[in-house]
């Protein structure tokens, strides 16, 4: 029934495509016309954006503050997606809840590597570490910014090779903002190793901290390892009270894009306090504290840095 409505769906947005192509010829003459891009999630919108300007109009299918492991398909997502010239991914188990992902590629007939492009292409990844999910691998990649770099090639080499009269423009883009973030990583290589082990623990609703912690020397501790899974099952609630008991670890975090009443009972079960909101499966709105994706990395090392020391 579900996979109907897709597919009732895709046929009305080919016919709204058909409907408006003469409007589009006429631009395309005017030589004016902008790259449609949709991406799954707010990171890489700001991406995009960062390597491609106004070239680009990008549509972003999981709004700000959501988590992108669970969407329900709007017909406008389906539209977005039957006119998009590219379509940027995380993949790795991000947009798997219920497949969303996957139907959607499927019941609008787009192809990997054709149409739509896995942004973490080329990086190793961590597997989960949830018994019976030892296979599936961790999504949280951008955490690193030395991966979230690897995430900007990525995309500067497919609007590229989509649009080769512009690639000069997206090169030179990614070329200065791949400067400033690997200025941020260096800036934060190092800098958490003089806190002691037993309170250099990042504990968090979700666990999708795994490679920022690697990155940055830390440990990290958690309710649950992926969105997509069970959330707050009295085991896992337990397990990280224990654990947090067990340590001298001073703040605890929440995240924007997670109901924080899990953590919120964990602060009130251990006595130790929420020291603030970090950002992880989302940006903030534009004009928030972590409007992009070098805010956001900045935002949550400076918190981390500051709850650890508290
Ligand atoms: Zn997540």
């Amino acid at each position: 029934m579900r996979k109907l409505f897709y597919i009732l769906i895709a046929a009305m947005s080919l016919f709204i495509f058909v409907a408006c192509g003469n409007d589009d010829a006429t631009t395309a003459e005017q030589g004016q016309e902008s790259i449609q891009v949709v991406v799954t999630f707010s990171i890489l919108t700001d991406m995009v954006y960062q390597v491609a300007g106004d070239l680009v109009e990008i549509y972003t299918i999981v709004p700000i503050g959501d988590n992108p492991e669970d969407h329900e398909i709007l017909p406008s997502d389906m539209i977005a997606v039957a006119n998009a010239d590219i379509i940027f991914f995380n993949g790795w188990n991000l947009e798997a809840g219920g497949d969303w992902f996957e139907n959607l590629m499927e019941s609008t007939g787009m192809a990997e590597n054709v149409d739509y492009f896995r942004a973490t292409e080329g990086i190793n990844p961590f597997f989960l570490l949830t018994e019976g999910l030892e296979d599936e691998e961790d999504p949280h990649a951008w955490m690193d910014l030395s991966l979230g770099i690897i995430y900007v090639e990525n995309i500067a080499r497919v609007l590229s090779g989509f649009s080769p009269e512009n690639a000069d423009v997206f090169q030179e883009n990614a070329k200065n903002y791949i400067a400033r973030l690997y200025a941020l990583h260096n800036e934060w290589m190092g800098r958490f190793d003089n806190i002691p082990d037993s309170q250099r623990i990042l504990v968090s609703s979700e666990g999708a901290f795994r490679y920022f912690a690697a990155a940055y020397n830390l440990y990290e501790a958690y309710i649950w390892e992926l969105n997509a899974e069970e959330e707050g099952t009295p085991e896992q609630m337990l397990a990280l009270i224990d654990m947090v008991n067990n340590s001298e670890v001073r703040s605890l975090f929440a995240e924007s894009s997670i109901d924080t009443q899990y953590i919120e009972q964990i602060s009130a079960e251990t006595g130790i306090p929420i020291f603030a909101m970090l950002f992880t499966d989302s940006l903030s709105e534009i004009n928030g504290v972590a409007g992009t994706y070098y805010d956001m990395m900045r935002f949550n090392l400076e918190m981390v840095y500051a709850g650890l020391t508290n």
